[in-house]
Order: structure tokens, then sequence, then C-alpha cells
């Protein structure tokens, strides 16, 4: 490699966002490239989670809903969220799952739009959100609701007076590809269709505006850039110029403008909080609302400018070193449309990644050949870029990874 480890120790001693790594509970011995598919558990986290059990729960019992305002949770998390994503207050909640929340409001952007009944998207789009769709397409039948799948570079000449919800995941899971937020959503608006972002690689991930660039609803996701833990709650943004239009489907009673009248029939809340469903998993929120308190006194644009200089300098070494001449990048050269990911293909991606794995790196596998690195800037280090690269150089090199066992396929890749 041309360009030291010295050189990255360098621009770790003179990094604005270095001291944030002490944050973050991290395993000794481990370079940790895959935050973009799980966070890693924030010290505070720890801590607050056995309080919550031991006080809240175990003592205060059912008084904590009020005393530790448990009912306010989703709302709390959500203005935490909000603040990453550019979006004033009272328009985010904190809530069930990613996949759900795009149910949600499929849903109720379908039912407003009268006379169209497509929902647009791409065939590169996360699987569940076309899942999502094609799910609702077969409740409400093919009549009412349609999922049209068209390639990442076909989105704006196929938004005709047919579209109801063009629905976009704004960073691309697999190569890191970033939509412009800003011009498609003016496009939809002039199509007369409404814009429905997933933001699962975007929030906690790149600066992100939503009430800018007027758009109309959000979805992303907890446990990825935003460290809320395994499984942790999603959340979902709807402008405020649609909630007293919007009706989500899921109309359960934390959705209701009063759920303590126990009234017989539904009537949603007046704000944001119409779309919440049920009973939130408390423990899951409560770690969510404290790994958010990490972001308190960082600057988005501050995460923007490292996330940049650590994938640049991940794709230069690799592409500067002769024993990975056989991987190909598959994200975007142009970090302007890049995301804070970089993947790379080769025919051996799995096998490599699961000796990777096996060698203290980890990053992950995305089918048919992609082996994927999340540059988190919150902790992670240049010299662990680099420390990753010369590990991969001598896997790579010597081969080890055509070991038997690093072939086996796992459940989870
Ligand atoms: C991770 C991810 C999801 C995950 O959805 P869940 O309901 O949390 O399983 C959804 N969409 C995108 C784009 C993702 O990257």
């Amino acid at each position: 490699m041309n360009f030291g480890r010295d050189t990255c120790a360098r621009l770790d001693s003179s990094d604005p966002l270095a001291s944030v790594r002490a944050r973050f509970i991290l395993p000794e011995g481990t370079i940790y490239l895959d935050g973009n598919s799980l966070g890693p558990l924030p010290s505070a986290v720890h801590k607050t989670l056995s309080s919550v059990i031991q006080e809240e729960w175990g003592t205060d019992l059912i008084s904590s809903w009020n005393r530790h305002d448990w009912i306010g949770l989703p709302r709390k998390v959500g203005e935490k969220i909000a603040a990453l994503i550019g979006a004033a207050p009272g328009q985010v909640v904190a809530c069930d799952s990613t996949s759900i929340n795009v149910f949600k409001l499929l849903s109720a952007a379908l039912k407003t739009q009268e006379g169209r009944k497509v929902i647009l998207s791409t065939r590169e789009n996360f699987p569940t959100d076309l899942y999502m769709a094609e799910g609702l397409s077969q409740l409400l039948g093919q009549g009412d609701c349609e999922l049209r799948v068209v390639s990442a570079n076909q989105v704006r000449e196929n938004l005709d007076q047919d579209i109801a919800v063009l629905m976009l995941t704004h960073v691309d899971f697999r190569s890191g590809r970033v939509f412009d937020m800003e011009g498609l959503t003016r496009a939809a608006h002039e199509a007369g269709a409404l814009t429905l972002w997933d933001l699962a690689h975007s929030a906690g991930a790149v600066p992100v505006s939503l009430d800018a660039h007027e758009a109309d609803l959000a979805v992303g996701c907890g446990y990825k850039y935003l460290n809320g833990g395994p499984g942790a709650p999603a959340f979902l943004y709807v402008a405020e110029r649609h909630q007293s239009t919007l009706q989500q489907p899921l109309a359960g009673w934390m959705g209701h403008a009063n759920p303590f009248e126990f009234d017989t029939h539904y009537q949603p809340a007046p704000g944001i909080e119409r779309f919440l469903c049920g009973t939130p998993s408390v423990l899951a929120m409560r770690a969510l609302d404290t790994a958010m308190d990490i972001w308190a006194d960082i600057d988005m644009q501050e995460v923007r400018n490292k996330s940049v200089e650590l994938c640049e300098l991940f794709i230069r070494l690799v592409e500067n070193s002769e024993t990975l001449g056989e991987l190909r990048l598959a994200s975007p050269r142009n970090p302007a449309v890049r995301g804070s990911q970089v993947s790379f293909a080769h025919p051996e991606s799995y096998a490599i990644m699961q000796a990777l794995i096996d060698a203290g790196v980890i990053g992950d596998f995305r089918d048919p050949d992609l082996m994927r690195f999340g540059f988190t800037p919150l902790y992670t280090r240049f010299v662990d870029v680099w420390d990753a690269v010369s590990i991969l150089e001598r896997i790579v090199g010597d081969g080890v990874f055509r070991e038997a066992r690093f072939r086996e396929r796992l459940r989870v890749t």
C-alpha cells in the first residue's frame, strides 16, 4: 500500500469526531464495518436498560407509563430522529418496523390519490418494501393497487398520471447509490404523485432535508446507523400538510384521539400520533431513546465529511493493491451520489467475507457477489480502514478464503 498507516493515525488525531468512539462498547480486536446493518451497543444504553428494568419496570410498575412518560416515547424519540432528517417537530414518530410503516403509509397515501392506483418503485429497492406493496396490491386487488417496478435510471420517465405514490429507498442498500431526493420529489409532484422515501441507509448516514425538499412521507430504521439495538423500533414521517387527510389502515388504539376513553369507535388522533398502532415495546424504545442522545452534539455535515473520507480511503487502498486487482467497485465512484457504504464485487465474495469476519473484520455479503462495508464515522477510525484492507489483502493473497468452512452458507449473510 502506498498510503501509510501512520498517515491514517494522523488523520485520526485531527478528527473532530474521534472522541465519539468512546460512547460505544466495541469488542477488542474487531473492526466493525457493519454498522449499516446493526449499529453497535452505546455504553449509555447498557446502563439505561438496567435501570429501566430495575426501577421503571421492577419498582414503579404500571405507574411508569406516566411517571417515566413511557406513553410519550414514540413522539419523544421521533423528535430526536426528526432533528437528523430535516423534519420540523410534530412530523416523526418512532414505532413498529420499517416494513409495517411502509404498509401503513402506502395504504394511507393510495386512499387519498383518487383515480390513481400505481405504486412506482425500482427493482433495486430493498425487497421488503416491494413485498409490502405486493401484499397491499393483493389485499386491495389489482384494480385498486398495482406495483410497477422499473430500473433505478428510469424513474423520471415513468412518472405518469397513473402514479399514486413514488416509493424509493434514498440510499441503495447494495451499492450505496443515492437518489436525488429534491429533484425526484419535485418531478413526482409535477406528475401528481406523492413520495414515500425509505431512509433506512440515510438516517444518521447522510444529511437529509425532508421538509426543505418537500417530501411527503418517509420511513426508516432504528437499528442501523441510529444504533437502537437489534429489532429497534423504526420511524415514520408524515409532512404536516398531509396529516389531517391521511388515515392509516392499522387503526390501533395508540393512534386514537383519546385511547383512554375506550370509545367503541375509532377516532384518529389529530396529528402525527394517528400513525401509531398498538402498545410500543418500551424496553426497545428506551434503548433507541438513549442511543439517540449520542447525536445531540453532533453536526451531520461533519459526519458526512468523515464518511466520504473513510469511503474514499477504502476505495483507494483497495484499488491500489495488486493483490486485490480482481475486486470491482460496485458503488458509485462519485462520492456525491454514494452513501456511507462501499461495495466491491468478486466471484468469491461470500467466502472472502466469511474469512474476513473470522479474522475480525466484520462486513457483510449481499447476493449474488457483493462484499459490503459500512463506514460509520461515529466510531470508525482511519486506521481501522487501513487495517481492514491489509487483512483483506492477506486473505485474498494467501487464498485462505478457499477453505471449505468459509463456503458454508449461513441463514443470515
Ligand atoms: C434494513 C431495511 C429495511 C428493514 O425493514 P424491517 O421491517 O426493519 O425488517 C427496510 N428497508 C430498507 C431499505 C432497509 O435497508
